[in-house]
């Protein structure tokens, strides 16, 4: 399946850029792109809710995971944003599949295990959820928080290759555990198809238009080109804006994390995203190994076993 649909997605006129054993080289990418996400949820936790200005004023420029900041971690431990991460793709392992009820209750038990960090919309509807037993928040305008969109990897790996409308599906279903919400929906969305496109090794330029560009013309307000994000908040759209800048104004996966979360603000969350797709598009070879060996290892063996096992639920088993 694999081989057939890289043939399709690299037919002319995108250039195929190397002729490597394509499995091999999904799994390595799989893997980046989950530790990315998880170092740069540690590297931008030391300097959440700082300002651009605190982070020169008491670091100069913020590039070693050292832990610390306002949740006072410790050096290499990751937050919510990779623990989420890591909760739902147990579910979707365990239950075969994305499944809103599954998501529900691995998020709910995660919740009991008393969690570093949790985000207001995530706490408000998953104690709702533990009342009703209904796994779909409702609709709110106001649930335009990332995080829904910081946890979507794991629906990336497990739905490779489904045909789009799938993905939506499948998204939707852990995103409205917490988050239903148009603005949210359309990000997550967005992210997982770029992982997707990167991990296919399509060119960047028609990355960027047919889904950067794509999500500002559906979604004016996504628009990233006007004026430099600094200090984003929890608001999706930021969040995005940020990576999105820092993404595409890069060459490496040093540089991208560097941008991001020198940006400040809500950095933990920035880092993990743009970690998940600056490791989705340069792969493990290009991620600093001072960073990767400053990752606590047990969370760097779950993301490195989630990676194998959700590609192999969808049916790319190396
Ligand atoms: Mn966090
Ligand atoms: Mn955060």
């Amino acid at each position: 399946m694999l081989w057939a649909r890289e043939l399709i997605a690299r037919r002319a006129p995108v250039r195929v850029r190397h002729v490597v054993a394509p499995r091999d080289e999904l799994t390595e990418r799989a893997k980046a792109a989950y530790f990315g996400l998880a170092i740069g949820d540690a590297l931008g936790a030391t300097v959440e809710f700082l300002t651009p200005n605190e982070i020169r004023h008491q670091i100069g420029v913020h590039r070693e995971i050292i832990g610390g900041g306002w949740l006072r971690l410790k050096a290499g431990q990751v937050t919510d944003d990779t623990t989420m991460s890591l909760a739902l793709g147990e579910a979707i392992l365990a239950h075969g599949s994305v499944d809103a009820k599954s998501a529900a209750e691995a998020f709910d038990a995660w919740m009991k295990a008393k969690p570093v960090d949790i985000g207001n919309t995530v706490r408000r509807n998953l104690v709702l959820f533990r009342k009703t037993g209904i796994p779909e928040a409702t609709f709110s305008e106001h649930d335009a928080g990332n995080g829904a969109a910081m946890r979507v990897l794991p629906v990336a790996l497990a739905c490779y290759g489904q045909p789009e409308k799938d993905v939506v599906f499948s998204n939707q279903a852990q995103a409205h555990v917490t988050h239903n919400n148009t603005i949210s929906d359309a990000a997550c969305e967005t992210l997982i198809f770029m992982v997707h496109d990167l991990f296919a090794g399509r060119d960047l330029a028609e990355i960027r238009q047919q889904r950067a560009d794509a999500l500002v013309s559906r979604f004016p307000v996504f628009a990233f080109n006007k004026k430099r994000i600094e200090n984003p908040s929890g608001y999706v759209v930021e969040t995005i804006q940020a990576v999105f800048q820092a993404f595409f104004s890069t060459e490496t996966f040093e540089d991208c994390l560097l941008d991001v979360v020198n940006r400040g603000g809500d950095a933990d969350t920035t880092g993990a995203i743009a970690g998940m797709l600056a490791g989705a598009r340069y792969g493990l070879e290009a991620i600093p190994k001072r960073w990767l060996s400053a990752i606590d290892g047990k969370t760097l063996g779950q993301c490195s076993a989630q990676a194998t096992g959700l590609l192999a639920l969808a049916g790319c088993a190396t």
